[in-house]
């Protein structure tokens, strides 16, 4: 175990393996040993996983002691169930799935951000009653939706803790980071992906469309205290996700502009679903018809970005 341990320290040191840094200045962790088991820990990428692989084939022409990968398990946080998948296939390991977050604390383990969220949301985790809990504690699924459950030792006051826990609920309810964890399936939807857009940019315009972003309005309806429930754009309606994607005045001339641009009739949407299907309706080609509806959805996004730097960055809409 110690050479194993040599090992890896040397790959560390000369770039061939990436661990994961603990804290700003601290060492980078990249395996832990108990006994006779080993936990190697690093960045999701080919070449780290690559390398690992070499390593281990390396130590046992060495060592003589050989690596039986399919008693191994591998565990993505963070990645895309498919990817984990094709790793799980190259390597010939088996994947692990986190089971409803039960041995997982939520605020002390990495899982949902690189950072553990008691470093990422310091004003939270100090108004939290059990700082040890579970991720199982907090979250759980109901009726194929996401049930959040806090248990803060007072209410939460404060711009610093509202925004830090609207943060909080924008991280943790995003679908993309659950991949893997059984709790975090989320029922099909008729939503149109488009590959030409990354997946993050569909996410919104998908969430949006199931009434799953955290908009003031949605929070509210938590019972999450907030300190207004008014549109970030026009400070004049309060937010839902329609009235920012389609009635607001700031989602309204952003799609009249988009269809000047494509040389379009104007665009007259009355819902997120109109918006989302005016690509239909285009007599050009299959390609144009993707590239609206690419275009829609990055529109989407980027309105949904914009809400957030104003909320949260205090930056002005533009
Ligand atoms: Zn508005």
């Amino acid at each position: 175990m110690e050479a194993l341990s040599g090992v890896m320290k040397k790959a560390t040191s000369i770039g061939l393996f990436n661990g994961i840094d603990v804290s700003c200045n601290g060492p980078s962790l990249s395996h832990l040993i108990y006994a006779d088991d080993v936990m190697f820990v690093g960045e999701w990428s080919p070449s780290n996983i690559i390398n690992l692989r070499r390593m281990m084939r390396c130590f046992y022409l060495a060592s003589g002691l050989k690596i039986n990968l399919a008693k191994c398990s591998i565990f993505g946080i963070g990645v895309e169930d498919q990817e984990i998948q094709d790793t799980v296939l190259l390597l010939g390991c088996k994947q692990a799935v986190l089971a409803g977050g039960q041995n997982i604390s939520f605020w002390l383990d990495i899982w949902a951000d690189s950072l553990p969220l008691y470093l990422k949301f310091p004003a939270l985790f100090k108004i939290e009653s059990v700082k040890e809990c579970l991720v199982a504690d907090r979250i759980h699924m109901d009726d194929n939706d996401i049930v959040l459950n806090w248990a803060w030792a007072r209410l939460l006051a404060g711009v610093e803790e509202q925004n830090q826990f609207q943060q909080l609920v924008t991280l943790i309810g995003c679908p993309n980071m659950s991949a893997g964890y059984d709790v975090w399936r989320w029922p099909d939807s008729v939503f149109e992906w488009n590959n030409w857009v990354p997946k993050k940019v569909g996410l919104v315009a998908w969430r949006a469309d199931m009434e799953r972003l955290p908009t003031k309005q949605a929070l509210a309806a938590r019972n999450v205290q907030i300190q207004d429930k008014l549109c970030v754009f026009c400070g004049e309606y309060v937010e839902t996700s329609e009235h920012i994607f389609v009635s607001c005045h700031f989602a309204q001339v952003t799609w009249l502009n988009l269809a000047t641009w494509w040389g379009l009739p104007p665009i007259i949407a009355f819902g997120l679903k109109d918006l989302l299907t005016v690509h239909g309706s285009n007599s050009g080609s299959e390609k144009k018809r993707k590239a609206i509806h690419a275009v829609v959805l990055v529109a989407i996004w980027n309105i949904w970005k914009t809400r957030n730097d104003a909320l949260f960055r205090n930056l002005t809409p533009n």
